[in-house]
């Protein structure tokens, strides 16, 4: 009698050690920016390429209207040749000359990213973005502002995940989407990233220099979400490719065999690629450029590499504290390529 009555007890504390287990192994592991956005989403829709007929999701998070997806597809077979059977494209880059337009429409007028946030957001919820909003605004010469009467403008509110178009629309309101899962610091700086115009670092043209996509691990019909953007259609402004980039995916990126889907040709950043805390240097660097942050600058200054000149006409390099992804250049040696600088630290991080 006892022990059928003790016999319960124990199946219920085996089970929640269980279920421990599961979990503290789930949260042993960091988590990378990919698999956060993955589990904020809803997970059917956010491998599904047609959301309806005019809107694209790419790349777990990337929203398209389907007339770009449709030019992107040509300049893609344009420049690396016709895809195969599942709608991939080759790997080899075509030696055809094309004069590169790239695409300053998409640009936000006056650097100004006027936004509007939806009612169901919390006051921690406001607080995060407010902290994303606070560090795209110091650290570059972009702009987020509440809007008043801007015809173009970003709308940050719930959603099936988190996700954004790439650059300003012009066609009104374009929504930020941030699913409850996707309103912390690092994950609203991602999805901001995307709306100034930043694509993931993984599908710059140039990216097989750094990393090996292994292709045996993900399946030919999500291979779409590893495709390079043609250097007609987007620039690298001359920014060196960053593994420490909050803009790139980690080692699983749509893993569906659990084995690595991007190897990392610097076998040091293996591990930390798939920022998911904020800014790295290479961030600030291609937002400063990409909005000519200097371009008020009467003397502009010559800076030690990487450095850069920023909106107040400083050479700012590297930063050296945690969480600081810049500093002015000659303030505590930030000069040197900064491994880790602005990254991984997260310091007042996540909510
Ligand atoms: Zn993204």
């Amino acid at each position: 009698m006892r022990n059928a009555q003790l016999s319960p007890r124990v199946a219920v504390v085996a089970l929640t050690a269980a279920v421990c287990a599961v979990w503290l192994s789930e949260v042993s592991h960091a988590q990378t920016m990919d698999e956060l956005i993955n589990s904020a989403a809803n997970e059917s829709k956010a491998l599904e390429l047609f959301q309806d007929d005019s809107v694209v999701l790419r790349e777990l998070d990337i929203l398209e209207l389907r007339e770009d997806y449709l030019a992107l597809a040509r300049a893609r077979e344009e420049e690396f040749g016709p895809p195969d059977k599942d709608g991939n494209y080759g790997e080899k880059r075509r030696r055809k000359k094309r004069k590169g337009i790239r695409d300053r429409r998409r640009r936000w007028t006056n650097n100004i990213v006027p936004y509007t946030i939806s009612s169901v957001m919390s006051a921690s919820d406001r607080r995060a973005i407010q902290q994303a909003f606070d560090d795209w605004n110091t650290y570059t010469c972009i702009q987020f502002k509440p809007r008043t009467n801007e015809r173009n403008y970003i709308h940050l509110q719930n959603g099936a995940g988190c996700s954004s178009y790439v650059g300003m629309l012009g066609r009104g309101q374009q929504p930020v989407n941030l699913a409850r899962g996707c309103r912390s610091k690092g994950i609203i700086i991602h999805e901001l990233g995307h709306a100034i115009g930043f694509n993931h670092e993984q599908t710059r043209y140039d990216r097989d220099t750094y990393v090996t996509i292994v292709r045996s691990n993900i399946p030919g019909h999500l291979y779409y979400n590893f495709e390079r953007y043609p250097q007609s259609l987007t620039s690298t402004h001359g920014v060196p490719y960053d593994y420490d980039s909050v803009m790139h995916y980690g080692q699983y990126a749509f893993s569906t065999n659990g084995r690595r889907t991007i190897i990392t040709k610097d076998p040091a950043k293996q591990n930390t690629i798939g920022n998911r805390f904020g800014h790295s240097f290479g961030d600030v660097k291609l937002a400063n450029a990409m909005y000519s942050c200097d371009s008020g600058c009467a003397n502009r200054p010559s800076c030690p590499s990487p450095g850069f000149v920023d909106k107040n006409c400083r050479c700012m390099c590297p930063g050296t504290r945690s969480g600081v992804p810049v500093q002015p250049c000659g303030t505590g040696g930030g000069t040197g390529g900064g491994t880790g600088g602005g990254t991984g630290g997260g310091t007042g991080g996540g909510t």
